[in-house]
């Protein structure tokens, strides 16, 4: 049976995105093929909180509660390997018995998963059709995944979603993908972090947005260039615009900057509500 090593399972509300405000199952997985240390930072630094909180680490026996961080990935124990022992390998059984333990009626009513990380599109793409199939997965209706938009989906895994996400004459179904492309501002490299080609197939298999983290006007600058490289390869779907800040302080300086950005752009504005609901604490 698949197994997913899952960083954090837990039920919350999405705070970002097309789906905010909806009830959702929060999937997040191990794993990233980046490390944005440079959110937060002056450009050109990167941030070391984390270096010190591994110094730690065994002060530290469950996720929630490891220090949250202002700088860099606010996810940063769903990949950084210092942390990988606080992520149990789970077969896909166990993850969808623990799904149904969460919600709140013990079944799927009007929530939605959310399948987030690290990158939950990187090795795991295998196990999730098995997730999927799961006999108490089968009342779910809308899936989103988060990923930073670099990782293409497998030949199968794409076939299994566009079959996944047909309207059945009982049960109308969607697959979104959230992509939430780095600009330089997270310390990522264009050339690594900007694939129009792999977001526009993304396209074959479920509706498609681009949610763009922000700060300053010349973030938003790069944020258009961006959207114009992804135009042109054929991308047709939305673009939000969303504020740096893992945590309130951070978040509270640009929130408002950011939105107008957005409304001066013709973009939308994604909030982070996990922010001002709940702190971004773990398991938010
Ligand atoms: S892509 Fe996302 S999860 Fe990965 S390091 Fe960047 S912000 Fe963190």
């Amino acid at each position: 049976m698949s197994k997913i090593k899952i960083a954090e399972l837990f039920y919350s509300i999405q705070g970002e995105g097309r789906y905010m405000g909806v009830p959702s199952v929060f999937l997040r997985t191990f794993g990233c093929n980046f490390k944005c240390a440079g959110f937060g930072m002056n450009k050109g630094e990167s941030s070391v909180e984390v270096e010190a909180i591994a110094q730690r680490i065994t002060e530290f026996k469950t996720y929630n509660e490891l220090p949250l961080v202002s700088t860099g990935c606010d996810s940063y124990a769903s990949w950084d390997p210092r942390f990988k022992d606080l992520s149990p390998m789970l077969t896909t059984s166990a993850i969808a018995e623990r799904i149904m333990e969460i919600l709140p009626y013990k079944r799927w009513e009007d929530e939605h998963l959310v399948i987030t990380g690290g990158e939950p599109l990187l090795g795991w793409q295998r196990a999730y059709p098995d997730l999927l199939s799961h006999p108490s997965m089968l009342k779910l209706k809308e899936i989103t995944f988060e990923t930073n938009g670099t990782q293409k989906l497998t030949p199968e895994f794409k076939t299994f979603l566009q079959e996944w996400g047909q309207n059945l004459p009982f049960l109308s179904r969607e697959v979104t993908f959230s992509v939430s492309a780095k600009l330089s501002c997270s310390g990522e490299q264009p050339s690594e972090a900007i694939k129009p080609d792999v977001v526009c197939e993304y396209q074959e298999a479920g509706h498609v947005y681009l949610k763009l983290v922000v700060a300053t006007e010349d973030d938003a600058e790069e944020a258009l260039e961006a959207v114009d490289i992804y135009r042109a390869e054929g991308f047709t779907g939305n673009v939000y615009l969303m504020p740096v800040g893992g945590v309130e302080s951070v978040y509270t300086l640009n929130n408002r900057r950011v939105a107008e950005l957005a409304m001066k752009h013709g973009l939308r504005y994604s909030d982070r509500l996990q922010v001002p609901l709940f702190k971004n604490e773990w398991g938010t």
